[in-house]
């Protein structure tokens, strides 16, 4: 186990001024092993667990920078594996007592923000978490794959740069191992950064597994035993990888998210089970590393939670860069060849079909993860569909003063959303009375191109009869895309046409991450189509065309035949 430096900021590095162990000593969770002189005063670095100090990495007096490793500590063994020695430290370990205004469980973007937002407003607040904080988000989801994201972009431009007058003249190599070294190492800057601010804000963090042991007290084992009584709780510990039953799902190339994101060999094929968000984004990776790639979907289009016309754009744009699509297609086994090579067999319309590759990814879903957590000794009831924890507009469980935010709730997995619940929580536990509202929640997409979508898809109007007015233009003829050589893709803008306000907004195209933030300000704000175009849009820019489609929304796009 490696103990680093925390975050200073601005780049800024500090002096190892004290250090208070040495080689051979054993520690304990909390112990204080070193004194960093920061511009801003004096920071003990301590252990995050419990164990023997196995290797030193600096000098006194030596600089050190954030994420630095400063010490290896070889942990003392876990419970069951226990020798005599193991045991009688754990012997010397009662469990502790502790009482806090509010006890966060989950360290992901719900709990961690949760725990930020408390503090600041003056709660006494104890954040839980068995694993790294950041939760699934930082440590192996958004972050992480939209470093893998941005490799492979570049990958794909180097490939197409004589096209922008670059000729590079060699070939072109993916150094794997170097790919996931960098997305290691924001992990590590951001981690480092949330550690920073726990500390700053006077947020306890408790290293361990939750469990409930009744309405007010959860119990804490990790290299200590805590068990703490809470005012108020807030259940934040995301969702898992939902198990699937396909026969040959536990053969050694098959992977999860997870696993491809720690993975530093480059595979020359590989069949993508599910063509939702995270099969959709590792299918441009792979495909822009210069990988071949099929992707296999249940369902008759890919990214159902996208309008048609978008999915049919994004399927367009895969085939194009080479990706094979099946969709309406099932898979109803693996096996391996006799030379060590996947095959994967799907079944359609047309019969049985057998696919090929080197590696398999299942990007099939996730689910509330509540394993371990005892909720039932609190009382706490799940949702309809049994899965998740059900909670009201204000976060709150059937249990007055438990809440549950993010992935857990089952209600939308995307992390600004475990955020913004997680401050509605907060709100409510001061006495506030403004809900979650979920009608301009953005959600993007990070394929090539990127899709984003806020508020009422049009295939949803059509459904619920609505009286709506849609505008799409398209990037073909905005001159900033036509430089970036993006100019697939188009704008959609909704209005309801009872109201006269603009409800909802899809965006596939060059910039759609960025774009959808003006979007979602519009439709938040209930601004009208009159009130876009009377803003003044920079030019040469993408976001021209969200402004040539609310003028479609009336007299039509200016630069649109
Ligand atoms: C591959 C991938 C890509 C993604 N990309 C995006 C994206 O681009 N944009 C986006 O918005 N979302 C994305 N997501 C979804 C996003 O990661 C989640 O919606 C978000 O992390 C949910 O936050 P959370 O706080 O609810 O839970 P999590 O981030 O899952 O955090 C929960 C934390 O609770 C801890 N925990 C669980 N049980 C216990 C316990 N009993 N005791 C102590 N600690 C416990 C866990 O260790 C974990 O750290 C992606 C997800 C994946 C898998």
């Amino acid at each position: 186990m490696e103990v680093k430096m925390s975050m200073i900021p601005g780049g800024k590095k500090g002096k190892a001024s004290r250090n208070h162990v040495q080689l051979g000593q054993n520690v304990s969770f909390g112990d204080v092993l070193l004194e960093v002189e920061t511009g801003k005063g004096v920071r003990e670095i301590t252990a995050t667990v419990e164990g023997s100090i196995s290797k030193i990495h600096f000098e006194e007096g030596d600089e050190v920078s954030s994420n630095q490793v400063l010490f290896t500590i070889d942990a003392a063994a876990e419970e069951g594996t226990s020798t005599v020695t193991s045991q009688a430290t754990k012997m010397e370990q009662p469990t502790l007592d502790k009482n806090v205004d509010l006890l966060i469980i989950g360290a992901g973007p719900g709990g961690y923000v949760a725990a930020i937002y408390a503090a600041k407003k003056g709660i006494k607040v104890a954040l839980v978490e068995k694993e790294e904080l950041g939760g699934t988000c930082l440590n192996v989801g958004c972050i992480p794959t939209k470093s893998l994201v941005k490799s492979s972009e570049i990958c794909h431009h180097i490939k197409e740069s004589s096209l922008f007058g670059i000729h590079t003249g060699t070939d072109l190599q993916v150094d794997m191992k170097q790919v996931i070294r960098r997305k290691d190492e924001i992990k590590g800057k951001l981690i480092s950064g949330i550690d920073y601010l726990m500390e700053k804000n006077n947020i306890e963090i408790i290293r361990g597994q939750a469990a409930f042991l009744s309405a007010t007290q959860v119990s804490v084992k990790g290299q200590r035993h805590y068990q703490v009584t809470a005012n108020d709780i807030i259940i934040a510990t995301g969702s898992k990888i939902t198990k699937v039953n396909i026969p040959g799902i536990n053969l050694s190339f098959v992977m999860n998210s997870t696993d491809a994101l720690a993975s530093t060999e480059l595979p020359k094929s590989i069949t993508i089970i599910g063509g939702g968000v995270i099969g959709m984004e590792f299918a441009f990776i792979y495909r822009n590393f210069g990988v071949e790639v099929h992707v296999v979907e249940f369902m008759d289009r890919l990214l159902t939670m996208v309008d048609s016309d978008i999915s049919e754009e994004i399927r367009h744009s895969a085939e194009n860069a080479g990706i094979h699509i099946h969709t309406q297609s099932k898979v109803s086994k693996i096996q391996q060849a006799d030379n060590g090579q996947a095959i994967v067999t799907y079944e359609n319309k047309q019969g049985e079909h057998l696919l090929v590759s080197e590696k398999v990814l299942v990007a099939i879903g996730r689910e509330p993860n509540l394993d371990g957590l005892d909720i039932e000794q609190a009382g706490i009831q799940r949702n309809e569909r049994g899965k998740g924890i059900a909670v009201n507009e204000y976060m709150r469980t059937n249990v007055e003063h438990i809440y549950a935010i993010g992935d857990v709730t089952d209600i939308m997995q995307l992390a600004h959303v475990a955020s913004h619940q997680g401050i509605t929580a907060i709100d409510a536990i001061m006495g506030g009375s403004e809900g979650m509202h979920y009608a301009a929640i953005p959600n993007v997409i990070f394929t090539s191109p990127e899709i984003a979508s806020v508020g009422i898809l049009e295939d949803q109007c059509k459904r619920e009869g609505m009286d709506f007015s849609v505008s799409k233009v398209s990037f073909s003829s905005n001159g900033k895309a036509l430089t970036m050589n993006e100019s697939e893709g188009f704008i959609k803008l909704i209005k309801d046409n009872v109201t006269q306000k603009i409800v909802g907004g899809s965006i596939i195209g060059p910039d759609a991450s960025s774009l959808i933030s003006s979007l979602t300000l519009a439709i938040a704000n209930e601004l009208t189509e009159q009130q876009i175009t009377q803003t003044v849009f920079a030019h040469p820019t993408t976001g021209e065309v969200i402004h040539e489609a609310a003028f479609g929304l009336s007299i039509g796009a200016l630069h649109q035949a």
